[in-house]
Formats: structure tokens, C-alpha cells, sequence
């Protein structure tokens, strides 16, 4: 999915892609947001837009370049984690594998690099990765996913860009809006014939019963993660298990099955 996706995040993501679009494109950043934000996700949409020749500023999801990074085979796009059992951390070892990488000729126009969990890096890696930082190869783009910058060096932090990412879910989409609706009302327990009714209401598409399985399956995540404070009337496993047979749904969409047939069947099997 392009930049355009990031809707929690929208005015940060246009601002990065008319950056990117008047050839402004830095060599660091910090992408920083909590741990249930993708940040990864995001640091690859964003590569994405960087390199998409179809849709630059944008990411088009379809060109070589996109799918690449999608699928975690672009050969100019090196991804640092953290390793260890106990605690885990960016070590000196990773970052000096990395520097290696980066000399390479890319096979594109530029190298690029993330590096996740960048905020548990050791004092040593934070040091190695400064002099990359201090001398980059021109063209190369190095991003630092964190959860917490402050544990980062400050001369590495005053050579990112740095970027917040809020991840608030946009609760004004319509989708959510529809999906709310149903939620609630598997909630209060209503008749399947209301149920039915309320479907017939917001689904009137093949499209929209997409939309609609897109919403529930962030409601029900949400409720996971307690950050919808109804998650507290539901068991983890009754929420797994919508989760579940959402997925189901949508496979069946995909398969061409009816989505009307899709749906009901969805909500007498979450309901029942
Ligand atoms: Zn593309």
C-alpha cells in the first residue's frame, strides 16, 4: 500500500511526498511512534514513494521497484533488526554488516537501509552508525525506526529528520463509521433480522463489503490491544476468533463468493 494509506498520519505523509517530489530527500531520518504502530510498514511506503518511478512521491504498489520492497527482495534495501534472547538490541556487529552493504553499487538508484528498534542500538553501534551518518554515500537513505529517540546519541539525532508518527486511527472514515454500527450491534445482541437490515444498509457492493471487513478487522484489533475500552467486555480468544473468521470472509470474497451470502454468514457466526 502507498503513502497515501497512512490516513491516522495524512499530513505528515503529504508532507514527505512533496519532499520527495521536488527531489528533497534526505539521507536520515528518525521515524518514531509506539510500539503498536507499524513503523516498518510505514519506513517502507515511504522507500516506496522514494523509488517508484510510475507515481514518485506516492508509491503505485504495482512497478517492479514497489513489489520489491513489498515483498522483502529489493536488492538495494538493507533491513537491521534487533537480536537477543533476553534483551534485545542493535549490536555493533549488525550496523558493521551494514555499512559493508551500503558500499556496494546498488542495483537501483540508491541503497537504502532500516533499522528497527534504531533506539536500542549499544553505545558502539550508535557510534558506527554516526560516522555513516556524518559521511554518507551519496544517494543513500537511512532510516531509524523508534520507540523512544531519547536513547539515541544527540549528534545522531541532529543529523535525522525526524518525523512523528501519531497512529491514531481515523475514527471519522466512513467505513469505520459502518462498521462501528455493526459491532455495536453484535454487542447489544440484536435479532439477526436487524442485523440483516443494518447490513443491507451499509453494504451495497462488493466494494463495500471490503470496506466493511477492513473496518471490523480494526475494531476487533483494537479491542485486542484495549485501546477500544469496549475490548474489556470481550475474552482475548471470542476477539481471535473474530479476527479469524473476518479473514475467512475476506477469503471467501476473494473467491467470488456472494458477498451478501459472505457477510450474513460472517455476522451468525461472530454472533452465534
Ligand atoms: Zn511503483
Amino acid at each position: 500500500m502507498s503513502l497515501k494509506r497512512w490516513k491516522s498520519d495524512e499530513k505528515l505523509a503529504e508532507r514527505i511526498s512533496r519532499a520527495i517530489v521536488s527531489g528533497s530527500v534526505s539521507h536520515a531520518y528518525i521515524i518514531e511512534g509506539d510500539s503498536c504502530v507499524d513503523k516498518e510498514a510505514f519506513a517502507k511506503d515511504f522507500l516506496k514513494a522514494v523509488c517508484c518511478e510510475r507515481m514518485p512521491g506516492e508509491g503505485c504498489d504495482e512497478c517492479a521497484s514497489c513489489r520489491k520492497i513489498d515483498h522483502g527482495n529489493c536488492e538495494d534495501l538493507y533491513v537491521v533488526r534487533a537480536e537477543g534472547t533476553t534483551t534485545k538490541s542493535v549490536k555493533d556487529d549488525a550496523i558493521s554488516q551494514l555499512q559493508e552493504n551500503l558500499q556496494k553499487k546498488p542495483a537501483g538508484q540508491r541503497n537504502m537501509a532500516i533499522i528497527c528498534n534504531a533506539d536500542t542500538m549499544t553505545k558502539r553501534a550508535q557510534n558506527r552508525i554516526l560516522k555513516t551518518l556524518e559521511e554518507p554515500t551519496p544517494g543513500t537513505v537511512i532510516i531509524l525506526l523508534s520507540e523512544n529517540r531519547e536513547n539515541l546519541l544527540d549528534t545522531i539525532k541532529s543529523r535525522c529528520i525526524f518525523y512523528r508518527l501519531s497512529g491514531e486511527e481515523n475514527t471519522d472514515s466512513e467505513d469505520l463509521k459502518d462498521a462501528n454500527r455493526m459491532v455495536d450491534a453484535l454487542m447489544e445482541g440484536e435479532n439477526f433480522f436487524e442485523i440483516k437490515n443494518l447490513l443491507s444498509k451499509e453494504v451495497k457492493s462488493r466494494e463495500d463489503a471490503f470496506h466493511m471487513l477492513d473496518g471490523l478487522e480494526r475494531i476487533y484489533r483494537n479491542l485486542l490491544l484495549e485501546r477500544d475500552p469496549r475490548g474489556k467486555l470481550f475474552k482475548k480468544e471470542e476477539i481471535f476468533r473474530a479476527v479469524d473468521l473476518i479473514e475467512e470472509a475476506r477469503r471467501d470474497l476473494i473467491a467470488n463468493v456472494n458477498y451478501n451470502y459472505a457477510l450474513k454468514n460472517l455476522m451468525l457466526k461472530i454472533g452465534g
